[in-house]
């Protein structure tokens, strides 16, 4: 099955997110189970939680459907231990949220060596941070994303992912998101099906398809190897159509969530419809 969505608002209340996705047809979603933009969030309250899984259960959304994201603030690889502090507590936060909410998998960009500490001791420094939240908490899955590579960012190269990886002590709560821009921006070729299907294949040789856990469909606005991160709708930037109905039609991607992030939310119902027409699924029965 393609679990197909977009990563909508949870304004109003994690159930709110729900609604969302329903409204687009979407089968997958992702949200912020606080806001991003800010270190602390409200605890969630027993009433929010309790309206999601319900929201959850009425509309048929197991947790394998649904990849929260992490604040954009946390850095789990910060070189100066105040920031990684900070970004630790966050985090774990981040994840007990999740367990609350009966969610099994939390997406986060791995982080950035800022130019104080080699790229080597930053992954090592993201894998221990994984291992301290994954210490603490039950049933979640701690999701690496690989990133454009803007800045000192890590994790655009599949090898930096599979470095974390294999400094995770509880292999099977640790996996991957790949983003298609932050890939193609990263200098992974996209620009046909074969190349698509060479990614996943790429990906599978280094880090292993076992850990693929979810997808971020995004076409790009960056180019080619820039190692910029600008998000487009399907088929209007540089990437292109084929990509995406490679993926669509490829069995690696099955089963997990496939998220929108492109930039007009307007469009997303018809990029949804479009994906599944290529994946030739029909419409999940709700
Ligand atoms: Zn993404
Ligand atoms: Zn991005």
């Amino acid at each position: 099955m393609k679990y197909i969505g977009a990563h909508v608002s949870a304004a109003g209340g994690p159930d709110q997110a729900v609604h969302r996705a329903v409204e687009i047809d979407a089968n997958a979603f992702a949200l912020f189970t606080k806001n991003q933009r800010q270190w602390q969030g409200k605890p969630l309250t027993s009433e929010a939680i309790a309206a999601f899984k319900a929201a959850c259960r009425e509309h048929g959304f197991g947790s394998a459907q649904i990849l929260p994201h992490d604040s954009y603030l946390i850095n789990l690889g910060h070189p100066e231990s105040e920031g990684l502090e900070k970004s630790r507590a966050a985090f774990l936060d981040e994840m007990q949220r999740c367990e609350q909410l009966g969610l099994s998998l939390l997406n986060f960009h791995p982080g950035s060596f800022l130019r104080k500490i080699s790229e080597r001791d930053c992954l090592l420094r993201i894998a221990e941070s994984v291992n301290l939240a994954l210490e603490k908490t039950a049933g979640v899955t701690a999701v690496i994303e690989n990133t454009a590579g803007q800045g000192t960012n890590l994790g655009w190269h599949f090898d930096h992912l599979a470095t974390i990886i294999e400094h995770v002590e509880d292999k099977r709560r640790v996996g991957v998101c790949i983003d298609t821009c932050h890939a193609f921006a990263a200098g992974y070729e996209l620009r046909s099906a074969k190349a698509a299907q060479a990614m996943l294949d790429e990906l599978d040789r280094v880090v292993g398809i076992e850990y693929l856990r979810g997808m971020h469909l995004n076409d790009a606005k960056s180019d080619f190897g820039s190692r910029v991160d600008r998000h487009h709708g399907l088929g209007k930037g540089n990437i292109g159509l084929e990509a995406f109905t490679a993926l669509m039609q490829d069995a690696r991607t099955d089963d997990i969530p496939l998220i929108l992030e492109t930039v007009e939310p307007e469009n997303w119902p018809e990029e949804i419809r479009w994906l599944r027409a290529q994946a030739s699924e029909a419409a999940p029965a709700r």
